[in-house]
């Protein structure tokens, strides 16, 4: 499991996480709403030990991220991350940019990077593009491939940030397909996302966030049918 611990950061002057307390349990889905610049995609970095952070702890099924004796490499194979846009490696075929990080990071023989490419990029509906560049896909596709990049490294958890902000709306189902089959699958996961009616669905709990404080979090039917928090009630009413 994720246990976050009265976690602080600041950029400078400016304090973006506020003493956060979120545990996502083996399994969970949560997703994470909230305005812009409110410490969503700061929160995501920190866990996966992107980001230093100034107080409180982060623990990955018991290691703490941002202690000094910690391999960060080791324990970031353990946590997926796919963010609004991944630059892929233009000259590489599909097979051949999911394979990468296998081969590099863990040290797979060819052909089971390979086989596990192949596995995964069939997992999210590409098995027709394994020899496709890059840049002849459509941003859905080259996001359904970065989700199976993050997949190839057998994560135990995905962090997503906004997947799906920088697609066409016509792009858009497809993508947040991808993420429900996911979670049906019980890959523990969070999703920071704008798309309300994907968190409503999918999560098994929703957090708000408001000027890096966590200001909310409950059961989706909760949190959307009866918020509590003024600010979450102004935010939600902006985004129906
Ligand atoms: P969100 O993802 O909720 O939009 P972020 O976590 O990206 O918010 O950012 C929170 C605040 O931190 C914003 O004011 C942003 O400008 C600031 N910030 C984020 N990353 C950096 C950075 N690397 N250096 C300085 N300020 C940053
Ligand atoms: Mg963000």
């Amino acid at each position: 499991m994720i246990e976050i611990q009265n976690v602080r950061k600041s950029f400078g002057s400016l304090e973006v996480l506020k003493g956060i307390d979120l545990t996502v349990q083996k399994g969970e889905v949560v997703t994470v709403i909230g305005g812009s610049g409110s410490g969503k995609s700061t929160l995501l970095t920190c866990i996966n030990g992107l980001e230093p952070i100034d107080s409180g702890r982060i623990l990955v099924d018991g290691t703490e991220v941002h202690a000094k004796a910690t391999n960060l490499n080791k324990l970031r194979q353990k946590i997926g991350i796919v963010f609004q846009q991944w630059n892929a490696f233009p000259h590489l075929t599909v097979l051949e940019n999911v394979m990468l990080a296998p081969r590099k990071v863990l040290g797979m023989a060819k052909s089971e990077a390979e086989a596990m490419a192949v596995k995964q990029l069939t997992h999210v509906g590409l098995a027709d593009k394994l020899k496709t560049y890059p840049s002849r896909m459509s941003g859905g596709q080259q996001q359904r491939m970065a989700i199976a990049r993050a997949l190839a490294m057998s994560p135990d958890y995905m962090l997503f940030d906004e997947v799906t902000s920088a697609l066409d709306p016509q792009l858009v189902g497809e993508v947040l397909d991808t993420l429900r089959m996911l979670a049906s699958e019980g890959m523990t996961m969070i999703c920071v996302t704008h798309e309300m009616k994907f968190a409503r669905e999918v999560s098994d709990r929703v957090a708000f966030f408001h000027k890096g404080v966590m200001a909310e979090i409950a059961a989706p039917a909760e949190l959307f049918g009866a918020p509590k928090d003024p600010e979450l009630q102004k935010f939600l009413a902006a985004t129906h």
